[in-house]
């Protein structure tokens, strides 16, 4: 149990700012769903929650993807900030707080701290040699460069010769590793807290902290020629976000309990140049850093845009709603339920739609789906749908409920998903097991409606305890169950202290709804989803085959797909959609492609691109123009991108 200090009555949560150059995915989704389940655990237990989220926005790589759209840096993240903010809220995030680096006060705190870190010496003026990988925004020493690339996402580095200033990260090495090791809670999980050791003991240099300065940047206060690392300007918000420096609000919510991150921004950043930093303005540090895995396709890769394998939760949960007729809100917490009851919650998963639906059936359709639907209907029949009262013989699920009761909170204490869940399906499997030991059918024909009473108001007191424990998982289902049970009807209240038995008030009606989890036929579902279910396929539902139709690999092999790249592009007069493109595919002459892009793209920006032409398509003429080929684009009805290649190939190469 945590001590009886201020963190007993306030619970700061954060998850990272999410970098707006990327769409909001499950990666995103997930350490924001778990943030979120967290948050509303410590609400039910009546403590002041504070949980906050937001988006990184500057970075040369924002400021590229803006170019390449024809935006201004800001347009463009306002429309990334709305789209997730949108996912938010189907997703069933309930955050306090939204922060955006571009938000003016953030700006300034940035700077003052900056200023501050080099008025007392921890920051100063050096000259940075070395790599940089602009899309993960990282330095990196020639020494870890693997094959000339970038460790972490195998990209193209920059070269990079100039003056910048430095944090002494090298400077508190000692003291972070002695605090790692005095508080074994700060890094979790413990294979995580080993990384970061290993990479603080392999010799910490000092961190770079400035570029040169960009115009979509903060930049250095006192330094026209530099902006601020956006990684450090990224770290700040966390303390922007409860009034740094000198707000009261700051005194009540530093430092964090519990930070949430994904494993691939710990070690050199939230792990080593976070804390240090902490302690060069001496605050406290956040008492829990958590990373998190990631979630992998099925093939085993980890999901990036370039490969094309990114996967959309709204998506799969709309998927689930086709071949469930569950209603949305149910489909969304049941992808809540299955991100955070599949895999422990700092080990990677894998996504598959057969775990996913085993999941809807047995745990959320068959457990507890039946529960409620066992027991509304005989309250109907037996007891008119009037809760009695417990009388003589109810409390046999006493025991059971505080056993899980406690095992939750030592779960959610340790950031263990899993086992939490694990725990409410023992009291849900207890409860299933009453009615079957118990029979309330024989006792109704035995007309021992003593017994039958106690029998029926012991179950549906476990529901509403249920019901309570699942809410941070499931938010919109633990409100149906309540609803189904009349306590929304009857205004009881929800808390964690209610986790009781015997607390459900008699003398309420039932009001039976439809079942929550309508049950899935798998075999049939699988045939109906998209052969691989991945967001390339899902943003051409129109496009799909009908269900069961497939080509044989020699129908897909006489397709004659190439790269080519665009060597000029003009609008086609008089017609609003057509670009003509001339796209260099390695012969003689570049082919001639008539292509409905003019209305998402200008012939400027796909200039130069790399892209996938079908070569072999037979040639047709459009507004009197020849096009010979096609070349391969994303979306359903308007085009919203061109397929491109991660890495250059010349132009002819074979794609297959
Ligand atoms: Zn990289």
């Amino acid at each position: 149990m945590a001590p009886a200090n201020r963190s007993t009555e306030t619970f700061y949560i954060t998850t990272p700012i999410y970098y707006v150059n990327d769409r909001p995915h499950i990666g995103h989704s997930y350490t924001t769903i778990a943030a979120d389940c967290l948050a509303r655990y410590h609400r039910l237990r009546g403590e002041q929650v504070l949980f906050t989220t937001g988006t990184d926005e500057p970075g040369q790589k924002v400021a590229r993807s803006a170019a390449a759209r024809d935006m201004a840096p800001q347009e463009f993240a306002d429309e990334v900030v709305e789209a997730f903010k949108l996912m938010w809220e189907r997703l069933h995030i309930d955050y306090d707080r939204f922060i955006r680096t571009t938000d003016p006060n953030h700006v300034k705190v940035v700077q003052h701290l900056f200023r501050r870190l080099v008025d007392s010496g921890e920051i100063y003026v050096g000259q940075y040699q070395g790599w940089y990988c602009v899309p993960c925004e990282t330095y990196l020493p020639a020494s870890e460069l693997q094959d000339g690339a970038c460790p972490q996402c195998g990209r193209q580095v920059e070269e990079v010769a100039e003056p910048a200033y430095f944090f002494r990260t090298s400077q508190y090495a000692d003291r972070l590793l002695r605090y790692i090791e005095e508080h074994p809670e700060f890094i979790m999980p413990s294979s995580r807290r080993n990384e970061v050791r290993t990479f603080i003991e392999g010799g910490m240099r000092d961190a770079c902290v400035t570029r040169a300065r960009t115009e979509w940047d903060i930049p250095v206060p006192t330094d026209d020629s530099q902006s601020i690392y956006v990684w450090l300007d990224a770290l700040t918000n966390y303390l922007t976000v409860v009034g740094y420096p000198d707000d009261q609000y700051f005194q009540t919510w530093w430092p964090p309990q519990v930070q949430l991150i994904g494993k691939d921004i710990l070690t050199r950043f939230h792990g080593t140049l976070w804390p240090a930093v902490l302690m060069a303005l001496d605050l406290p540090l956040p008492e829990t850093i958590f990373a998190h895995g990631w979630w992998i396709t099925d093939e085993g890769d980890k999901m990036s845009k370039s490969k094309g394998n990114v996967l959309d939760p709204y998506e799969i949960a709309r998927q689930l709603v086709n071949i469930s007729d569950a209603t949305t809100a149910v489909a969304v917490d049941s992808l809540r339920y299955f991100l955070l009851r599949e895999v422990p919650f700092g080990l990677d998963g894998s996504f598959s739609w057969p775990a996913l639906l085993t999941r809807f059936n047995a745990d959320l359709a068959n457990d507890l789906g039946n529960l409620l639907n066992r027991t509304l209907p005989l309250m109907e029949r037996y007891l008119d749908s009037r809760v009695p009262q417990p009388g003589p013989g109810a409390g046999e699920l006493a025991d059971q409920i505080d056993i899980t009761r406690t095992a939750v909170e030592e779960a959610m204490a340790q950031i263990d998903f899993r086992a939490a869940l694990e725990a409410i399906w023992q009291l849900i499997a207890a409860g299933n097991k009453l009615l079957d030991e118990r029979a309330p059918w024989n006792l109704y024909k035995d007309a021992k409606l003593v017994e039958l009473e106690a029998v029926l108001y012991d179950v549906l007191d476990c529901i509403r305890v249920i019901a309570i424990m699942i809410g941070p998982f499931m938010p919109a289902i633990a409100d149906e169950i309540r609803e189904q049970l009349g306590l929304e009807a009857a205004g009881t209240s929800q808390t964690w202290a209610a986790c009781q038995a015997q607390q459900l008030p008699p003398g309420i009606h039932i009001r039976r709804g439809k079942p929550i989890f309508p049950r899935v036929d798998v075999k049939r579902s699988l045939s109906r989803l998209p052969a691989r279910a991945k967001p390339a396929d899902n943003d051409q539902p129109s496009a799909q085959p009908p269900a069961g139709t497939t080509v044989t690999i020699d129908q897909f092999n006489q397709l004659e797909l190439k790269v080519g790249v665009i060597v000029e592009a003009h609008r086609v007069p008089a017609a609003d959609k057509l670009l003509r493109l001339l796209v260099d595919i390695g012969e003689d002459q570049p082919r001639q492609i008539v292509a409905g892009l003019a209305d998402q793209f200008n012939p400027r920006e796909l200039l130069n691109q790399r892209v996938i032409l079908v070569a072999n398509l037979e040639p047709t003429t459009i507004r009197g123009i020849e096009s010979q080929g096609m070349i391969l684009a994303v979306g359903d009805e308007e085009p919203i991108a061109v397929v491109t290649t991660n890495r250059e190939c010349p132009p002819g190469s074979t794609v297959r």
